[in-house]
């Protein structure tokens, strides 16, 4: 049961395996969303300490024994990391709700599920081959390093912090690459703690992880800009991604994205209406809505549109709200301040749209906790395409129903968007899924479930929803680099002032 003792627990942030308060001595306080009150002091880290764990990050990769390590003895290292996860998951489960807000039941899901990462890159590590090349040179022998690129920067946003942490650090470390993570300001505590219970733990050399703790411009910014980082990996909004990326790009660094989405999910009228009525449900209001992937636009086909929204009103007004940490609460509390405001204002510009509002709609006051951040479950219906609250990321319970009436159609509104994270498909027929999915421009396409992910299977977006995939074999192509190596056992001649081509 989560313990929420009012004094404040006052954090140090880890660089080069040494747990340190921020160079400047400050703090800020971290919110409990349930409780909207503070309950932690996070460090608040600037220039100073980017610039001390970027060095030490860097020494570990260049003069460390890391990326020197064998492979297996870096999986070894990994598949530690995994049991010292599964050993403390329900206590980080407990630490992210506390911090997040969302459910115990479903930040429980993410902890235990996050060994298979290291487990399953664990076993990549000692599969990362290079190739003899047989080149078109007589007296050559030619082959391919696979090396690891080095300093990576991982910037994470709140709403599902140590999973999201995971998909770019267990490949990362199967890479052989050193790491500096920056975790949301809005939810570092559950990532100190990890540091505390997992990382130092583990075996892992100092200076391999780092963290800075703070907001985006002080800290975010000059660790994207620091020289010794060659590769950013960045999850969160779409705006903020497109400045990592111009401020990453002056010193061509490597770049992935994870940003947000706008998802449709598809219900054609020949679905199993109670499954599809459950995956619109799990779609938005799971995790409050604050999911990159959330199924915020129902697309609806003519024909079970009425019936379609009866059932699923009548499923949304049973969600109970209350404590997150509760295992009987299905919708709880909005993470940050700033983000309760925003749903509020987009419910107003929904309104002021002229789409109707079948469900919710408003703050919802709760007393007990003193919580003040619940917003209803919200379904506006009469919605086109064109709207805000069809084009714009809400982040939170908010549902927009657009109506259609064929599959073409369907996917002209599906597509018709800035993103392209995600997207469902409810059908029975055979045929449809596939030639749907396969015009469906969105990163995951998921046919009569939603909101399923796995390392095993690549995640990313089109269009503004990001660059490069996560998860998977090719996640680890992100963290690697090709160097090609020639040998000439032959003699040396040849025209000096010419390049050295086959013929
Ligand atoms: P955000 O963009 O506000 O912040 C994300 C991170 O970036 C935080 O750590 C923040 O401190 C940092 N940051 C902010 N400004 C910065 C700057 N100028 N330079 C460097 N770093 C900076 O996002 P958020 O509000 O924390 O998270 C919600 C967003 O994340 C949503 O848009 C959601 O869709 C997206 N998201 C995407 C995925 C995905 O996998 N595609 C997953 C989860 C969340």
């Amino acid at each position: 049961m989560l313990d929420r003792t009012t004094t404040l627990q006052n954090y140090q942030t880890y660089i080069d395996g040494t747990w340190t308060d921020a160079a400047s001595g400050k703090t800020f306080e971290t919110l409990d969303p349930y409780t909207g009150q503070p309950w932690a002091l996070i460090p608040e880290c600037d220039n100073t300490d980017v610039d001390l764990a970027v060095e030490a990050a860097h020494r570990a990769f260049d003069a460390g024994p890391w990326p020197k390590m064998t492979p297996t003895a870096r999986g070894k290292i990994m598949r530690r990391i995994a049991q010292l996860i599964e050993q403390h998951a329900e206590h980080l489960a407990e630490f992210e709700v506390r911090d997040n807000g969302k459910l115990i039941s479903e930040m429980l899901a993410q902890t235990k599920y996050m060994p298979e990462w290291f487990y399953y890159y664990a076993g990549l590590a000692d599969k990362i081959q290079g190739a003899v090349v047989s080149v078109d040179r007589p007296d050559h022998f030619n082959y391919i390093l696979r090396e690891p690129v080095g300093v990576c920067a991982f910037i994470t946003p709140w709403n599902s912090p140590l999973m999201l942490t995971t998909w770019k650090l267990a490949p990362a470390l199967a890479a052989g690459c050193t790491v500096v993570i920056k975790p949301s300001e809005y939810t570092s505590a559950s990532l100190l703690e990890f540091m505390k219970l997992v990382i130092a733990e583990s075996g892992l050399p100092p200076g391999v992880v780092n963290v800075v703790t703070g907001c985006g411009p002080m800290v975010g910014e000059p660790l994207v800009a620091h020289r010794k980082v060659v590769k950013v990996a960045f999850t969160g909004g779409s705006a903020t991604g497109a400045r990592v990326n111009e401020i990453a790009a002056r010193t061509f660094k490597k770049v992935s994205l994870e940003l947000g989405g706008k998802s449709p999910n598809i219900v054609f009228d020949d679905c199993i209406m109670d499954d599809a009525v459950s995956g619109a449900v799990s779609g938005i209001f799971a995790a409050t809505g604050q999911t990159c992937i959330a199924g915020s636009r129902l697309l609806l086909q003519e024909a079970i549109h009425d019936q379609f929204v009866d059932k699923l009103v009548s499923m949304a007004k049973t969600a109970k709200l209350g404590d997150p940490a509760l295992a009987e609460t299905q919708v709880g509390p909005v993470t940050t301040p700033p983000q309760y405001q925003k749903i509020l204002s987009y419910i107003d510009i929904a309104r002021s749209e002229g789409a109707k509002c079948v469900l919710g709609g408003e703050a919802a006051q709760k007393a007990e906790g003193g919580g003040k951040y619940f917003v209803k479950p919200t379904i506006f219906t009469g919605v086109n395409n064109r709207m805000r609250i069809a084009q714009e990321e809400v982040f939170g319970p908010v549902l927009s129903v657009i109506k259609f009436t064929n599959e073409d159609e369907a996917i002209e509104i599906a597509n018709d968007i800035a993103y392209g994270l995600g997207a469902g498909i409810w059908t029975q027929s055979l045929k449809r899924p596939h030639t749907v999915a396969q015009r469906i421009k969105a990163g995951t396409v998921w046919i009569n479930t939603y909101r399923a992910v796995s390392f095993m299977m690549p995640f990313g977006g089109y269009k503004a929803s990001g660059l490069g995939r996560e998860n998977g074999i090719e996640a680890i192509e992100g963290y690697l680099q090709s160097k090609s190596v020639w040998i000439n056992n032959g003699s040396g001649g040849g025209n000096p002032f010419i390049m050295k081509t086959a013929s």
